[in-house]
C-alpha cells in the first residue's frame, strides 16, 4: 500500500522542494536541483526509497531512508496509519517536501534519523538485500573471518541493512552474530539469506518504518525471548549495540 500512494506520484511536476533540516537533508543544494522536474519513477533500494526525477533530460534519484521514524504523507494522507507513530502528524516533523501542482508528497519524522540524499552523492553499495539471489549472497559474504553481523552491516557487502534489522535477521536464523561469517554452513547462509527477503519484504510492507517486532519491546538486556523465554542479552558487535538471544543463537 506505501508503494501504492509513492506510485500516485508518478508523473507529477515539481514546483518546489522543502528540504530546511540539515540533519535530515545533508546536502540541500543537490536535493531542491530536483525543483522543476517530473517524477518518473519510485523505486526500491533495500529499505531506502528512490524518487526518480527527470529534468532537463537529466535523471536524478532522490533517496529517502527512513530510519526509525520517518514515514511518507502523499496529499495530506498516511499509507501506514495503523503503524507505531500511528494517525498523529505534526508539521514540525515535516523534514522534506515535494511540493506537486496539485498534492505534496512529505517526509515527517518526530525523531530526525530519516534522511534524504542524491544518489548522485551515494557511496557504491553492493547489491540490494532485498534482491540479491542466493547465489550472490554467499559469494559477496565470502569466507571472510569478520563477525557475520558485521558483514552484513557492510553496505559496500550487502546494501540496505541497518542495525537492528540485522539483529532480527540473526535471531530469526538463530545465529549469534559474534559467529564469523567463515564458520557458517551453507544452510545457515541460505537461512539468513531466506529471513532477511522476509524481514525487508514485512519491512516495506508497514511503509520503510522499522517499528519491527525486535525495536521497542526486545532491545533491552533481560527481555524475554519471543521463541523460547530466555533472557535477551546485550553486546557490541561490529562496533554497534547488538542483542540476541543466548539460548537459541549460537
Ligand atoms: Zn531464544
Amino acid at each position: 500500500m506505501f508503494r501504492r500512494a509513492s506510485a500516485a506520484v508518478i508523473g507529477r511536476r515539481i514546483t518546489s522542494v522543502v528540504a530546511d533540516d540539515p540533519i535530515v537533508v545533508p546536502t540541500p543544494e543537490v536535493v531542491r536541483a530536483v525543483s522543476g522536474g517530473r517524477v518518473v519513477d519510485v523505486v526500491r533500494h533495500g529499505k531506502v526509497m528512490g524518487i526518480v526525477v527527470r529534468h532537463q533530460r537529466r535523471e536524478q534519484t532522490i533517496d529517502v531512508h527512513f530510519g526509525m521514524s520517518g514515514r511518507v504523507i502523499v496529499d495530506g494522507r498516511s499509507p501506514i496509519e495503523e503503524l507505531a507513530y500511528g494517525a498523529s502528524d505534526d508539521s514540525r516533523w515535516h523534514r522534506f517536501v515535494l511540493v506537486f501542482e496539485r498534492g505534496s508528497l512529505v517526509l515527517s519524522d518526530p525523531r530526525r534519523f530519516a534522511r534524504v540524499t542524491s544518489a548522485d552523492d551515494r557511496a557504491p553499495l553492493g547489491p540490494d538485500a532485498w534482491s540479491i539471489d542466493l547465489r550472490t549472497f554467499r559469494e559477496r559474504l565470502g569466507g571472510r573471518r569478520t563477525a557475520v553481523k558485521a558483514a552484513l552491516l557492510d553496505q559496500s557487502l550487502v546494501a540496505g541493512l541497518g542495525n537492528m534489522l540485522v539483529d532480527e535477521i540473526l535471531m530469526l536464523s538463530a545465529v549469534d552474530p559474534r559467529r564469523s561469517v567463515a564458520s557458517l554452513d551453507a544452510r545457515t547462509v541460505a537461512s539468513i539469506h531466506r529471513h532477511t527477503r522476509a524481514v525487508l519484504d514485512r519491512l516495506w510492507k508497514r511503509g520503510g518504518s522499522h517499528a519491527g517486532d525486535l525495536a521497542a519491546e526486545l532491545r533491552r538486556p533481560g527481555a524475554p525471548c519471543p521463541r523460547d523465554g530466555a533472557a535477551m542479552v546485550r553486546g557490541t558487535v561490529g562496533g554497534r549495540t547488538t542483542f540476541w538471544c543466548p539460548q537459541h543463537q549460537f
